[in-house]
């Protein structure tokens, strides 16, 4: 990868599942780093390979040319930015700020109200935690051509070149990421209850698995992505369920703000919460898929 032609820091806060591949993409592309997250350690292996800690949210915005945000939820943004020692508290009224959280547009939207001359990208990610770590990420822009433009290397850095997409003006990015999860975490309910339903009837797992790839109801899910389970009992903990919901309810909230009627969202929302009830805040986004094998019986391996 192609060192910057200019010495440029980019101050990152949040530095978890997702967070840490980031940067260490960001630092192997040549640009120098100054971090942030509430679990110091987090940041122990960066500070080692040349990042900068700094203490505060306000110190990062102070001390880089940018800055992006990787936060858990709208509420973490909010307070990152707009806190005591927050990140507006330390950044120069044209500063640049990306934030790459899932997340929904009204945080950003007040803040450019208040502070009209900020550069503000929402830019979120699919990928997952490898796709951090591999820095082939598909990201979604949302915000002004220029600016997408002008950060192209940033963006560079930590995503696959040919999945980098602006996707609209502010706030768009958010909408395509939210609807993307959406649709996954529908495919994924409704692939568990028909595996499910399939086995407990009696028909072999890896035949009706192959039956359904090769036919009209194929999908990327039953193809790949359910294999994880499948093959090793993977629920994927590099995101947690706990996020997941906060997506799905991130998602029937935008579709209720714009008028939609979203039954099929909410339902999906509702079998996601419960596998959270069950397992835990921190177990991973598929153990929906644990929840039909607990009802059956029956562990889906192949
Ligand atoms: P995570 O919980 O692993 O990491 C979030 C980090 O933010 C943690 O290190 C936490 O300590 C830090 N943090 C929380 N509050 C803070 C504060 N006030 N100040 C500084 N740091 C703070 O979450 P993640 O999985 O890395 O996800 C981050 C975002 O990316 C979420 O919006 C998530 O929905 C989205 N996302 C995650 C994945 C995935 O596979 N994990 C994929 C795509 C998008």
């Amino acid at each position: 990868m192609t060192t910057p032609a200019v010495d440029v820091t980019v101050g990152f806060i949040g530095l978890g599942s997702m967070g840490s591949g980031m940067t260490r993409n960001l630092r192997k592309a040549g640009f120098s780093l100054v971090v942030n997250d509430i679990r110091r350690e987090s940041a122990d292996e960066l500070v080692a390979g040349g990042a900068r800690w700094a203490d505060t949210p306000a110190e990062v915005a102070a001390s880089s040319d940018l800055v992006i945000t990787m936060l858990p939820t709208p509420k973490h943004v909010h307070e990152v930015m707009n806190g005591q020692a927050g990140v507006l508290a330390g950044m120069a009224p044209t500063g640049t700020w990306i934030d790459m959280s899932t997340s929904v547009p009204e945080v950003a939207d007040e803040i450019r109200k208040k502070n009209p001359g900020l550069h503000v990208l929402d830019a979120p990610v699919s990928g997952m935690s490898v796709g951090a770590a591999n820095g082939t990420l598909q990201i979604f822009i949302g915000g002004d051509t220029d600016d997408v433009n002008r950060l192209r290397p940033v963006f560079d850095a930590m995503g696959d070149r040919e999945r980098i997409l602006h996707v609209g003006g502010h706030g768009a990015g958010y909408t395509v990421k939210l609807m993307l999860n959406q649709l996954w975490f529908s495919h994924l309910v409704a692939t568990a209850e028909v595996l499910a339903i399939g086995v407990k009837a009696g028909v072999d797992l890896g035949v009706l698995r192959n039956a359904l790839v090769n036919s009209p109801a194929q999908s990327n899910f039953v193809e790949r992505d359910v294999l994880s389970v499948l093959d090793h009992g993977d629920y994927d903990e590099g995101f947690a369920i706990a996020l997941a919901c906060k997506d799905l309810g991130l998602s029937t909230d935008l579709a209720a703000s714009v008028g939609v009627p979203a039954e099929l969202s909410a339902l999906v929302e509702q079998i996601f919460r419960r596998a959270r009830a069950s397992y835990g805040d921190r177990a991973g986004e598929m153990t929906p898929v644990k929840l039909y094998e607990d009802l059956i019986g029956v562990d889906l391996r192949l």
